[in-house]
């Protein structure tokens, strides 16, 4: 409440109690907030050493430094009040555009040297910018009207229409909605399988996206981690001894159409092989799809396990500003609408029905989405899956012609190889890191041209940090194998 309101009555002890701010209160005199130290895994930050496994299996200790981000405390825009005389001035807005003409010149920069994250950051949506002055809003089911007017429901609904013909399943047996991102999509993926099986364990393969272990701890489900292959792939001979172990309890099963940080495709036909083969019958399992990565990808990829829903799988999410490209985070998630009715209700309020995660959802998401799978298609996504398959074996042999260790796994445009030794590199291209591997995912708009940049300057950096006969790159064949490590001992 402003203390400046004035209150006219009766009682002058009501009056005197009224905090009445001062005239000059500046909002900018106030003590600002020590800066936190940069936080690294050794001072006991957040880090994933000595995580505890949950359910069954010893605790794993896992000790590695992590390596965190500047603080951005140290260069952060503050905001600050109007002068009073701003309107004549003028100083005011001459400042602010001055501050976006320059992180706008950052933006292009940054964006020309990302290679590290799945994003496809090539796309053109300048006929959408006369949408930017309406305040659209989906809040409810997609499927039925709130009463709030500024919706796009006839474009979300065509586009989800759009991934259930992409998913096979009939467009009166299916629900879905347009979600804030991949993350959303597993959220709901995963309390749908809960709300089925309350009951049911949540099995995980250890290189799961961390999402899906954050809904496991969120819904506070026992949460059963599977090993996994060198490649990255779930493995199912360890998902039969966890299955085996726990066959009183149903299975609620998050697959991998891609892994976060090895592009690993999961074997669905082999995790339902493995279900039914351990005694689990039809009612008894439901499986999440997480396709964030590339759950747009591997329909296009001819030996890539089918995700569809003619086999028994729940739900199948994936990103929509990853491989798609949108200028904001959003996704996909679909489900039978048999499970959705266990987890819906009916508000009043909203003339609408409750199912989503979220409550506002953006409005804006689902017409980009439109108008992208409009002017791609099936047949452009397919061109441009090709391409960024082609672009990754290049950097893929490319790396292993210099002598660097390097690996490709077959469905895949993510690109794993030794760790960069320089921070400052990493940093210049946005690389992902994790232990001694690094990768590059090679999205629509990484081209041959920028690979090329990025492998000269690779391999000119490294020259300098390995001169020394003592001093060798990192050997990475527990990650990828000895057949793709190019350290002293593999070579
Ligand atoms: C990126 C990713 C997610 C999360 O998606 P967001 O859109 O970033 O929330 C989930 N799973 C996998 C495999 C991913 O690669």
């Amino acid at each position: 409440m402003a203390g400046a309101v004035e209150i006219e009555t009766a009682s002058p002890n009501v009056i005197s109690e009224v905090e009445i701010l001062a005239v000059d209160f500046d909002p900018t005199a106030v003590v600002a907030e020590p800066l936190p130290p940069v936080v690294t895994a050794a001072d006991g930050g957040p880090s994933e050493s000595e995580e505890e496994e949950e359910g069954v299996g010893k605790p794993v200790k896992k000790s590695r430094e992590i390596v965190l981000g500047r603080n951005v405390h140290t260069s952060c825009l503050a905001v600050t009040e109007p002068e009073a005389n701003d309107e004549f001035t003028g100083d005011k807005d001459a400042y602010m555009a001055g501050v976006l003409a320059r992180y706008r010149k950052t933006l292009m920069e940054r964006t020309k040297h990302h290679l590290g994250y799945p994003y496809n950051l090539d796309f053109e949506y300048g006929a959408l910018a006369q949408l930017q002055h309406f305040s659209i809003n989906n809040l409810g089911d997609p499927f039925i009207e709130s009463n709030y007017g500024v919706h796009s429901r006839q474009f979300e609904v065509g586009v989800l229409d759009w991934f259930a013909r992409l998913w096979e399943i009939e467009k009166n047996e299916y629900w879905g909605y347009i979600t804030n991102c991949g993350t959303e999509g597993n959220l709901h993926g995963i309390l749908v399988g809960r709300e089925v099986f309350p009951d049911g364990i949540l099995y995980a393969s250890r290189e799961s996206h961390y999402s899906i272990f954050k809904a496991a701890r969120m819904y506070r489900m026992e949460c059963v981690k599977v090993d996994t292959l060198v490649s990255g792939e779930i493995d199912c001979s360890d998902f039969r001894v966890k299955l085996l172990a726990n066959k009183d309890k149903p299975a609620i099963i998050n697959v991998n159409i891609g892994t976060t940080v090895k592009g690993a495709v999961d074997d669905l036909d082999l995790v339902i092989q493995t279900l039914e083969e351990s005694g689990f019958s039809h009612d008894r399992f439901y499986i999440h799809c997480d396709g964030a990565l590339f759950g747009l990808m591997m329909p296009f990829v001819k030996r890539a396990p089918k995700v569809t829903f003619k086999k028994p799988i729940g739900s199948v999410s994936v990103s929509g500003h990853k491989f798609v490209g949108c200028p904001m985070p959003c996704g996909v998630q679909i489900t039978r609408m048999e499970h959705i009715n266990v987890l819906s209700s009916n508000v009043e309020y909203l003339a609408s029905r409750d199912a989503t995660i979220m409550g506002s959802r953006n409005g804006h998401a689902p017409i980009f989405l439109w108008y992208t799978l409009n002017r791609k298609g099936y047949k452009g996504f397919q061109k441009e899956v090709q391409k960024c398959l082609r672009n990754a074996h290049y950097l893929k042999d490319r790396l292993r012609g210099a002598g660097i260790s390097a690996m490709l796994n077959e469905l895949s445009s993510t690109v794993v190889f030794e760790r960069p030794r320089d921070e400052e590199f990493v940093r210049r291209w946005q690389l992902a890191c994790e232990g001694n591997i690094a990768h590059v995912v090679v999205m629509p708009n990484v081209t041959i041209e920028k690979l090329d940049l990025f492998l000269d300057e690779l391999v000119e950096k490294r020259s300098t940090w390995y001169q020394e006969e003592h001093d060798q790159p990192p050997c990475i064949a527990a990650d990828v194998g000895k057949e793709n490590c190019a350290c002293a001992l593999h070579k």
